[in-house]
């Protein structure tokens, strides 16, 4: 694979104040005098190190991988809840790059993936930073619950604040720990309960740098998602940094094939930032989507899957039929147009109106990158 590192990228390890090169003296030859071994009290070449990795009040030495609680309150029996990172600092400069999972706390996929990810890494080998937050809710992570205790959803409480809701305080704590230290993000994610989705990147394909990651990301398609209020990605694209949103999988579940997608997903991303440096095999050629589209039950009963992920299909093309429980047919779904099926549902009973496929139609042509601003809104990143 080629390497292309991005200037836009290192922006934060200057800011941390690494050290410039000093140079280096020419070394002065010593003769022995007859007889003698020479004898260089001053061996040691000047050797420049890269300065600690500083967050929340902890300072990561470069080289060196940290395990970090960032502390946010009390459960209500008394036990202090925190959001726990590791953060592999590398010995040379590079991006700082931020890995995400489980903001939906049922959405495990990226806990795993993220596991991989920290197996394959070393921070001596790394020129770069890597932040690792696997569990982002942590409430919701310990209940199974897409949500916090309150209902509310996290990446709905972008980008926070210090006195708002518990949703809006993580999401606070986040952006200033996280997202602020950092130049990229790959937040991972899941299809909802009893959803699944095929392994897919969702940003802007308009913006540049941003279409470049994904691109190298290596997924099988690319979705050009507008921003969702109060949605991570959002905060992110608004701080000036760079995000790319992974699904793939359900809530609740391990999906080896969306572990795999992401995990080499995320390791080539590092290894194109230049953090890493791996014989990293070059990813699929995505498809790209700018529109998809819901297929719902027309009828109530038992539903039975006749197109799956990763399927192509075409325009009035049957996706799934609705049963009564002997076996009459109630109703046939069917594609509203030729794309790709990129999500379905999980659950075999349904009720009349229920998302049951998810089709995305196919751009006949890569996008062509304008290296815009990122702006629009979107209607459905659930
Ligand atoms: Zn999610």
């Amino acid at each position: 694979m080629t390497k292309k590192k991005s200037t836009a990228m290192t922006a934060s390890s200057d800011a941390l104040g690494a050290k410039p090169e000093r140079a280096v003296p020419p070394s002065k030859k010593i003769a022995a005098a007859p007889g003698h071994d020479v004898v260089n009290t001053k061996k040691r070449s000047p050797k420049v190190t890269r300065a600690p990795f500083e967050i929340a009040g902890q300072r990561v030495t470069a080289g060196k991988r940290m395990r970090i609680e960032l502390p946010i309150g009390n459960l209500m029996s008394g036990t202090p809840v925190a959001l726990p990172l590791i953060v592999v600092h590398g010995k040379k400069d590079g991006p700082v790059v931020w890995l995400s999972a489980a903001i939906h706390g049922d959405e495990i996929c990226g806990v795993e993936i993220i596991r991989q990810v920290l197996d394959a890494i070393s921070a001596p080998a790394l020129a770069g930073t890597v932040i690792a937050a696997p569990v982002v809710n942590v409430h919701g992570f310990n209940t199974n619950d897409r949500y916090l205790p309150d209902g509310r959803d996290l990446n709905r409480s972008f980008p926070g604040s210090p006195r708002g809701s518990l949703a809006s305080r993580i999401a606070y704590l986040f952006m200033k720990e996280i997202v602020k230290r950092s130049d990229v993000g790959i937040d991972l994610h899941t299809g909802a309960d009893l959803r699944t989705n095929l392994p897919q990147i969702r940003c802007d394909v308009d913006h540049g740098p941003t279409l470049e990651l994904a691109d190298i990301f290596g997924a099988p398609i690319v979705i050009d998602a507008r921003l969702r209020d109060g949605s991570l990605r959002q905060a992110t694209v608004e701080a000036g940094k760079i995000m790319l949103l992974f699904e793939g999988g359900e809530a609740s579940r391990f999906d080896p094939a969306a572990i795999a997608t992401g995990t080499a997903g995320v390791l080539r991303t590092l290894n194109h930032l230049g953090v890493t440096d791996f014989d990293a095999p070059i990813g699929q050629r995505s498809l790209y989507s700018r529109s998809t589209s819901w297929s719902r039950a027309s009828n109530s009963g038992i539903v039975h899957l006749d197109a799956h992920l990763g399927e192509l299909v075409s325009a009035k093309q049957q996706l799934a039929t609705v049963y009564d429980p002997f076996g009459k047919v109630l109703g046939k779904i069917k594609s509203k147009y030729d794309g790709i099926v990129i999500g379905h549902t999980q659950a075999p009973l349904v009720n009349r109106g229920d998302a049951i496929s998810h089709v995305a139609r196919i751009m006949s042509e890569a996008p062509n990158a304008s290296w815009g601003v990122p702006g629009a809104v979107d209607t459905e990143e659930r």
